[in-house]
């Protein structure tokens, strides 16, 4: 299967990198990436060791759930990678992790409000909070499908974690790195009691409308292709 070994490599890659970096735990979280040009993504597979595993061991999935590569289980959530690449036609890579400071945000329900520049310039107006829905179910997928059609790139998965999207895998992992330090940054202020300061209204739409003006080229470029 060359054809899909370069997106297989790169899950895998990306995986242990995220792995090593503490930002997936055990066999906690996910990670895909979409073939382009087709309706099929690369999976990690259900409750493996990532330093176990070879890119042989991605999982090649069309959306519909159709299996095309690969001997083991899909995750169990690649009910809402798949439904996050049907919404988003921008994103071309999903990470769902069980990072720190986010899921402690994901405890106490705060979303994330306009805090960085480059918070809103990468991630959204807003870090929202997805509500609650057991792993791996229909019911989650629903409310993952829903709250991604605000356009932004991260959010907080009540009482469970956090869910990354992005262009490119590096972009997506930068992301991961950008909510990590946003939301540690919240629950310090948090912590002070103080007042928390937000980004001005003007600068927040400045930086969100870059990051919406890059979705619509790269949705442009796709409706080209097509033709
Ligand atoms: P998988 O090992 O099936 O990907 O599940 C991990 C997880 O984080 C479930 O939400
Ligand atoms: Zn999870």
């Amino acid at each position: 299967m060359t054809h899909y070994q370069s997106i297989r490599q790169q899950v895998i890659d990306y995986s242990r990198k995220l792995a090593d970096d503490g930002y997936l735990k055990g066999t906690g979280g996910n990670v895909s990436i979409r073939m382009s040009g087709e309706n099929v993504l690369a999976i990690t597979p259900s409750n493996q060791d990532y330093y176990q595993i070879s890119a042989d061991h991605i999982c090649i999935y069309g959306f519909d759930g159709t299996p095309i590569a690969g001997t083991l289980k899909p995750s169990i959530e690649m009910g809402f990678h798949s439904a996050v690449y049907q919404a988003r036609p921008d994103v071309g890579c999903v990470i769902h992790t069980h990072q720190d400071f986010a899921s402690a945000l994901a405890l106490i329900a705060k979303p994330i409000p306009a805090l960085f520049d480059e918070q809103v310039r990468f991630l959204g107006r807003s870090v929202e909070i997805i509500p609650y829905a057991p792993s791996g179910t229909g019911m989650l997928v629903r409310q993952v499908r829903r709250c991604v059609q605000n356009h932004h790139n991260a959010y907080i998965l009540r009482n469970h974690g956090a869910l990354c999207l992005g262009p490119t895998p590096e972009r997506v992992y930068h992301n991961v790195l950008l909510l990590e330090k946003a939301a540690l940054s919240y629950l310090l202020a948090l912590y002070t009691e103080e007042k928390i300061g937000k980004i001005p209204l003007p600068i927040r739409e400045i930086a969100f409308a870059k990051l919406r003006r890059e979705q619509k080229k790269i949705e442009q470029q796709l409706a080209a292709q097509k033709g």
